[in-house]
């Protein structure tokens, strides 16, 4: 336990300097997560972990203990699976202005057949649906899950 709670104590400040070390190679930040993130994911489900003790397997790893990068990265993605960065505006709204709604993302010209003018749309429980043409966007469920739980939509 006591290992745990140190271990989250620097997670925090690894996730801003994985921003950092983004920022300075010009990669974007998730992209360079990703296949850590896919690593600690596996260790989660095979071992019925939660994230940080996961990390705590991957820690005793040779390869862990031989890259300081690797561990950087290893905590901001274990960071990033906890709390993760809401990267788009959109994303960023949906979090942060109740009753907010993205735009239909139909890009047929509404003149068209099957076109739309794009109104804002409504959310449907699962997805934000345009009343309209029937577009659905298409959020991933670890997403819909957070921005249900934020405004208590059950
Ligand atoms: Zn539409």
């Amino acid at each position: 336990m006591e290992k745990q709670v140190k271990m989250a104590a620097k997670l925090y400040a690894c996730r801003d300097a994985a921003k950092t070390l983004a920022k300075i190679n010009k990669r974007d930040y998730l992209e360079m997560l990703e296949p850590y993130i896919v690593i600690l994911k596996q260790v989660m489900l095979a071992n019925n972990l939660e994230e940080i003790p996961a990390l705590l397997v991957v820690s005793g790893t040779k390869t862990y203990q031989e890259s300081d990068m690797g561990q950087l990265l290893f905590m901001a993605a274990t960071v990033e699976l906890i709390e993760p960065t809401e990267t788009s505006i959109v994303r960023k709204n949906l979090m942060n202005e109740r009753g907010y709604s993205p735009y239909c993302g139909n890009d047929i010209s509404r003149t068209a057949p099957g076109g739309c003018d794009n109104p804002r749309t409504v959310f449907n429980g699962e997805q934000f649906e345009c009343k309209k043409c029937g577009w659905v966007s298409g959020f991933p469920l670890d997403f819909i899950t957070r921005y249900k739980a934020k405004w208590n939509i059950s």
